[in-house]
């Protein structure tokens, strides 16, 4: 019998793959399933960047690249940071990883350990925890509440800070709750942060171009005096709906991006170099395919927002960032998984419980508005009547 080592058990999951893998099933059964469950983009990847990956091929970048990413492509994230975040960034502490989780994995496993302790945001996404408790480390919940917008206060945060913390990750625009961190909290805690000087963060800004009514977005890496602890993750999936691409990107301090290289070397290498060419044709050539799936987003928020707070039982808040909707289902009676598995078995629409992200997504139910208006507006009536 072989006996694996105990960290893998401690490993978790992200409940979206699970659920996406039984309406599947449903489907092939012959049932009609809304998916509004899987947090991905349902556009497809714009024509100019899926040419740019056949050039390549055709062209004959068919071996491994640099270890970091081809040059080409960490220059034009560091062009696109500072046109868009107004950061200057050195190219050489650009890595580009096979999507957005594999700098929050190399990050968590950098600073958890047995004896240390991590502080991430719950409700929040799930691999955050899962990976803090295969690393042996404690995973100290950063609780976000919706009566915040499902931001959350430095000063809560900052009061969980211990001499073992060694990172605090972030996630502004968030998964699952759509909520947005304001420059002012941003603030507060950065400022609140210098008296932290042995605590890393991890800022998830995988959401940085997802954002509604004008809001603008804030990174970590605006803070001059934190730039030496401060990691970014952002990457291709959700922006350019690539999420099958597996492209990402890691901004790393000068003291970590050497850890980060080895990580990617002991890993996997480099990231497919057609993919890369991809990744570059998507930041240097037009956004307007970006805009114009933004505008779709836009739409299909205010429809969901609308016809969540109709459904008796349900209230959401509307989201600030990303496509996601996070509907409190407490006067329903019914807990969140209960609630996921009813609204998947018998009204047909695949959904995900609160309690996926955390503990302290109980009550919720996480909905993505990746979806066409009809769908959304079918699910909405299914569920009405199910319920
Ligand atoms: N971070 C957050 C908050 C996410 O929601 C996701 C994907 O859902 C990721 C990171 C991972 O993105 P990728 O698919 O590029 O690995």
């Amino acid at each position: 019998m072989v006996e694996m080592v105990p960290a893998i058990s401690r490993l978790g999951t992200e409940s979206a793959f699970e659920v996406l893998a039984r309406a599947k099933v449903f489907e092939a059964e012959g049932r009609d399933i809304i998916n509004l469950g899987i947090g991905q983009p349902d556009f497809q990847t714009p024509a100019h960047i899926v040419e740019a990956a056949v050039k390549a091929l055709r062209d004959g970048h068919h071996c491994y690249t640099p270890a970091n990413g081809i040059p080409e492509l960490r220059q034009a994230v560091a062009i696109d940071i500072a046109e868009r975040r107004r950061i200057e960034v050195d190219p050489d502490h650009v890595m580009i990883v096979p999507g957005g989780k594999v700098t929050m994995f190399f990050a968590i496993l950098m600073f958890g350990n047995a004896g240390t302790e991590i502080i991430y945001p719950n409700p929040g996404f799930p691999i955050y925890e899962s990976v803090i408790n295969f690393t042996g480390a404690c995973a100290v919940p950063m609780a976000l509440h919706e009566d915040t917008g499902f931001s959350f206060s430095a000063n809560e945060v900052l009061s969980l800070i211990t001499p073992r913390t060694r990172l605090v990750i972030l996630n502004s625009p968030a998964n699952p709750t759509g909520g947005v961190v304001s420059r002012e909290v941003m603030d507060n805690l950065a400022e609140g942060l210098e008296a932290h000087p042995h605590v890393a963060v991890l800022s998830d800004e995988i959401y940085s171009r997802m954002l509604y009514d004008g809001c603008q977005h804030v990174s970590l890496l605006e803070y001059e005096h934190l730039r030496d602890r401060v990691s970014m993750l952002d990457g291709w999936s959700k922006t350019y709906a690539m999420t099958g691409w597996r492209l990402g990107y890691g901004v790393w301090p000068a003291g970590l991006i050497a850890a980060a290289t080895r990580l990617s070397i002991n890993c996997h290498s480099c990231v497919n170099a057609a993919a890369q060419w991809a990744g570059f044709a998507a930041l240097t050539g037009p956004q307007d395919a970006v805009e114009e799936m933004m505008r779709v987003f836009d739409e299909r928020r205010r429809l969901i927002g609308r016809e969540l707070n109709q459904i008796p039982g349900f209230t959401c808040i509307e989201p600030g960032g990303a496509f996601y909707a996070f509907a409190n289902i407490t006067s329903t009676g019914m807990d969140s998984q209960e609630m996921q598995d009813k609204l998947l078995n018998e009204a047909g629409v695949a959904t995900i419980a609160g309690t996926s992200f955390g503990r302290l997504g109980e009550g919720y139910i996480r909905f993505s508005y990746a979806n066409s208006t009809d769908n959304i507006t079918a699910a909405a009536t299914r569920i009405r009547t199910c319920l």
